[in-house]
């Protein structure tokens, strides 16, 4: 099959589609990769890493124009769906819910559409999201522990503290992807940690791995606000599915929060779990409300491109092999989970959450 990779050209993106290293699987299995020149150069991965592993490197317009399966990360912008066709498959994140004008160009391109963010496994989980919230869990505790330093308007914290002084209280609502994540930083630097989940299972399973290293607590709106009042550093990572945040922070209970505390809120993408929360770029990630840090960035794993495009290809990659050796269609009607990635086919809509949101027939 020929398998196309452009450059990314959405505002700030560097990762890429495939790595060098997907490339060469891929070539090794006798398709034909057509990389964009310079796809992966912002985060280390030249041109000739990709020719030496077997792709030609080409226009964004031959991408297009020449391949059966383009593979990207990003939504394409305005400028890229112009080059869809009838006859090719578009793999990459979507979320169409909310953007009406990209769901009609696509509809109209013909191009077969399967976004990463509705492929599901077995488990019911979506293996394709998972990657990014396991590296903005991490990046959490990183960005977090730089905000508290006094320069950055933090409250001057080490989060590991020194022999003879305590170490700082972190405090980590939501326990699933992005939240055990950010725990297991934060217990790798020798922070205190508290995590609070409405679910019991999340908690047990967080309590049989780390025992007394941490507290878990039953998020109920008393324990949050008993545990905000003692942190140096929160972490939002609750998750509705399908909706926006549950607001567990009050613009209240931030005022009454220690000054000079922080608030890493990552659930920003689905409008943040703080009623003071609002998003912020990488360029300018923080502000401050009554004395509380927050860092608010909507897409954090574009901070760190090239661990975020490493771990996204660890993922993605078996469904790019699925589809380039079956063929679009049996790889589709064979996995019944890559096929719940499909949004968009032959002009139609076809997810149902899509269609909902748009008041699209599907
Ligand atoms: P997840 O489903 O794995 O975990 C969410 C957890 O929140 C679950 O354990 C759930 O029980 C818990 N929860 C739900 N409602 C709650 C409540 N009222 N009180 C306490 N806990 C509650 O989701 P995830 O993958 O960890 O993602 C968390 C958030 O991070 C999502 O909004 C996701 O979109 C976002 N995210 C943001 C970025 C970014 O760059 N900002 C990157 C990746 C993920």
């Amino acid at each position: 099959m020929y398998i196309g990779v452009p450059t990314e050209i959405k505002n700030h993106e560097y990762r890429v589609g495939l790595t060098p290293d997907s490339v060469r699987e891929l070539t090794g299995h006798g398709h034909q990769l057509l990389v964009q020149s310079g796809a992966g150069s912002a985060i280390g991965f030249s041109d000739e890493a990709y020719r030496e592993a077997g792709a030609r490197l080409v226009s964004r317009e031959q991408v297009f124009s020449d391949s059966e399966l383009v593979v990207k990360v990003k939504e394409p912008q305005a400028e890229e769906r112009r080059l869809l066709r009838p006859g090719q498959t578009l793999f990459t994140y979507l979320h169409l819910a909310p953007d009406p004008a990209q769901t009609r160009d696509l509809l109209a391109s013909g191009a077969t559409c399967v976004a990463y963010e509705t492929v599901t496994d077995a488990q019911g989980r979506l293996p394709l999201l998972a990657p990014m919230s396991e590296v903005a869990g991490r990046m959490a505790i990183q960005a977090g522990a730089g905000c508290l330093e006094k320069a950055r308007g933090g409250r001057g914290v080490l989060l590991g503290g020194v022999p003879g002084v305590p170490a700082g209280r972190v405090v980590i609502l939501g326990g699933g992807v992005v939240g055990s994540n950010a725990l297991a930083m934060a217990v790798g630097l020798g922070a205190q940690v508290m995590v609070l989940d409405k679910s019991l299972d999340v908690l047990r399973r967080l309590d049989a791995q780390y025992g007394n290293r941490i507290e878990t607590r039953y998020a109920t709106a008393t324990a949050v606000e008993a545990a905000l009042l003692q942190a140096d550093l929160v972490i939002g990572a609750v998750l509705v599915p399908g909706a926006a945040a549950p607001k567990l922070i009050s613009a209240d209970l931030i005022q009454r929060m220690p000054a000079g505390s922080v608030l890493v809120d990552v659930a920003i993408d689905q409008g943040g779990c703080a009623q003071t929360s609002k998003p912020t770029t990488h360029a300018e990630p923080t502000y401050v409300v009554d004395e509380v840090v927050h860092y608010c960035v909507a897409n954090m794993p574009g901070g760190v491109a090239r661990t975020a495009t490493q771990a996204l290809n660890n993922a993605t990659l078996p469904f790019v092999q699925a589809l380039a050796e079956k063929g679009v269609a049996r790889a589709l009607r064979e996995d019944a989970h890559l096929a719940n990635g499909l949004n968009v086919s032959h002009g139609a809509l076809c997810n149902a959450e899509v269609g909902a949101a748009l008041d699209l027939p599907v």
